[in-house]
This record gives structure tokens, C-alpha cells and sequence, in this order.
């Protein structure tokens, strides 16, 4: 009997169903909030629980099912070097990233988190304006899932979307209504620059003080992607100094997030990483994840593996596409 380690809280949240799938194909569930250590288990699941060499050296896991997207918690030099692949969850929390992306630009353009403070707190019924969103410029850095599903939403909000993503072909990107543009040009150029590329070593800290400074002082940062994205000191005093509007994160470099100059700023609204926590999403990626391991298994090659490196490997010893 295979055992799998599952270390994300949501797997088996709304539904019964993925936990099934993986008993009724045989394996023994273990569930842990961290991870000590993984010389008893042959698969893993896991959420932003970080995976390091060490682990993975020390380990008997044969398939790592990342319950999500973002790979930036898994050592993956390490994952493919032995051969273990690594499985994501493509497009299970696109939809629900991206319309918290377009709440945030509400909230934002209103004022909304402040108001409504103001109001059911204080009993202050003020003099607010904001302002509108359509025929406003949103920048989106990182055309891939979410960034298109992003796209879509604003151009029919009536949005004009630049988009920044070198890795796209143009030509992919006009379809969507949408111009492609460089990095400056979106930084220079938008109302609202909103991320939505990967945490690796090309993106960390892709905006910090000289790239504020390249944005209006009208302009609002939003980052449903990764913390490690944005310097947050220079964020922080960007928005103290009133040289940005505003910012919307849900993501932060280290989490939970406990002491930040953040948080002294009132024009932020912070949220602790609810991008993919929607019912839909959740089950999605439980789903994706349990069934990956299933298939890997069953001498399946799942679908789905970021370290394609593994897959001759997985070819050469026998797996079936
Ligand atoms: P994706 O791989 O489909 O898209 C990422 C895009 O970024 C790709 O098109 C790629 O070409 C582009 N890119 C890479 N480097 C770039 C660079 N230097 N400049 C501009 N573009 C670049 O991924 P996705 O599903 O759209 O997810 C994006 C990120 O969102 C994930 O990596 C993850 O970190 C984050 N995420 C957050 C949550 C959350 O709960 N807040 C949930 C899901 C995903």
C-alpha cells in the first residue's frame, strides 16, 4: 500500500470525493500541517509548505502533487535531479484569483475598505469620491492563466489592458483585446498594475523603489501572485509618501504576516493569500492533485508536471502518456 503525506489544510475540505479517490486506489492518507520529514512516504501533496533538498534527498517520494500553481516552495532542482516529478494544478484558481484581482481594483477605486470603516466603526457618514473604472488603464505583468482570465474581465468592465509578458507570443496576446507593451510602458502608463508572473529568480523584487517611482501617483499596485515580488519596504514608503495611491496584496514574503511597515499605511488592503480559497477552486485542485497521483501509480505519466525533465526519464522506465 502507497502512503501519501497531504500538507494543505483545504484537501478533502468541501467534498469527501478526492479523499475517496485515493482510498479506493489504495493508499494510506497521512495529514500534517508541516513537514518533518518524508522517509515514510511515497507521494506528496502539498500546498506553500515549504520542500526543501534536504527533505527530498531523504525521502522515498516518488511524485510531489502541488496543490496549486506557484512552485516556489519546492526545491525543483533537487525534485527533477532525482527524478521525482512535480505536478500542478494548471488553471483550477485562475477564474477565483482573477476575480479577486477585479474585487480589489472595486475596492480600490472606491475606497471601499475605508468607507465602510468609517461608517460601521465610527458611525461616520462622510464625503467620499472615488473613481470610475471603465476607460481606465489596468497593466497586467504576466500573461498566463490568471493574467488572461484577469484581461478578459477588465475589457469588459471597459478597461483598456497593456499587457507585459515576454514569454507570450504578441500575436496570442492581441486576441485578447489587449496591447502588448513593455515593462516600462505598463509601469508608466496604468491606473492599476496588477501581477500575475511566477516567484523565480528572474521576477524577485521586480518592483521595488525605481519601479514605484516610474508609476502615476494616481495609480493603485495589486499582487494576487507571490510576496517576494515587490520590495515591501519600498512599497511602504511609497505609499506613506503618497507616491503611488494605493496597493491591494494578498500575498506576502514571509507568511502569516506578522510585523510589516504595511501595515501602518491606510491606503493597503491586505488579505492573508485567499486567491485560490473559493469553494470551486479548492475542489478543482483537490481533484487535479489526488487524480495525478492515482495516474502516476497506475505507470500513467500525469498531466500537469512543471520539471518536464522527469518525463523522458518517466518514458524510458516504462510510463505510458
Ligand atoms: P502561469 O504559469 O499560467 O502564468 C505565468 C505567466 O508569467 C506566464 O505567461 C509567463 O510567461 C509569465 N512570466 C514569467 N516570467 C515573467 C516576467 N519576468 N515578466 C513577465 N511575465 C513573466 O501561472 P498562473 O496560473 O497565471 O499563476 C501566476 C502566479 O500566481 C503563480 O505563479 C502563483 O505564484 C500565483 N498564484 C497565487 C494564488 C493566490 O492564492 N494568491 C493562487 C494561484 C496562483
Amino acid at each position: 500500500m502507497y502512503k501519501v503525506l497531504i500538507v494543505t489544510r483545504t484537501f478533502g475540505k468541501y467534498s469527501n470525493k478526492p479523499i475517496e479517490i485515493l482510498k479506493n486506489n489504495g493508499f494510506e492518507i497521512f495529514r500534517s500541517d508541516n513537514i518533518d520529514s518524508l522517509k515514510e512516504f511515497d507521494a506528496l501533496i502539498v500546498g506553500t509548505c515549504k520542500v526543501t533538498r534536504d527533505m527530498l534527498e531523504n525521502s522515498s517520494i516518488k511524485i510531489i502533487a502541488k496543490h496549486g500553481v506557484g512552485v516556489d516552495n519546492i526545491d525543483l532542482k533537487t525534485a527533477t535531479r532525482l527524478g521525482i516529478p512535480v505536478t500542478i494544478t494548471t488553471g483550477a484558481n485562475s477564474s477565483s484569483v482573477a476575480e479577486l484581482a477585479i474585487a480589489y481594483i472595486f475596492a480600490l477605486s472606491r475606497n471601499l475598505i475605508n468607507v465602510h470603516k468609517e461608517l460601521f466603526e465610527n458611525r461616520i457618514w462622510g464625503n467620499y469620491s472615488g473613481i470610475e473604472i471603465s476607460g481606465k488603464t489596468l497593466g497586467i505583468i504576466g500573461f498566463g492563466s490568471i493574467g488572461k482570465e484577469v484581461a478578459k474581465r477588465a475589457v469588459c468592465l471597459g478597461m483598456k489592458v497593456l499587457v507585459y509578458d515576454p514569454y507570450v507570443h504578441k500575436d496570442q496576446i492581441k486576441n485578447f483585446d489587449v496591447e502588448s507593451v513593455d515593462f516600462e510602458t505598463v509601469l508608466k502608463e496604468s491606473d492599476f498594475v496588477s501581477l500575475h508572473v511566477p516567484l523565480v529568480d528572474e521576477t524577485r523584487k521586480m518592483i521595488g523603489e525605481k519601479e514605484l517611482s516610474l508609476m502615476k501617483s494616481s495609480a493603485f499596485l495589486i499582487n494576487t501572485s507571490r510576496g517576494g515580488l515587490v520590495d515591501e519596504i519600498a512599497l511602504a514608503n511609497a505609499l506613506k509618501s503618497k507616491k503611488i495611491a494605493g496597493a491591494a496584496l494578498d500575498v506576502f514574503e514571509s507568511e502569516p504576516l506578522k510585523d510589516s511597515p504595511l501595515f501602518d499605511c491606510k491606503n493597503v488592503i491586505m488579505t492573508p493569500h485567499i486567491g485560490a480559497h473559493t469553494f470551486e477552486a479548492i475542489y478543482k485542485m483537490n481533484m487535479m492533485a489526488a487524480n495525478s497521483i492515482v495516474e502516476f501509480f497506475k505507470g500513467q505519466i500525469p498531466e500537469n508536471i512543471v520539471n518536464r525533465e522527469v518525463i523522458e526519464i518517466l518514458r524510458k522506465s516504462g510510463f505510458k502518456e
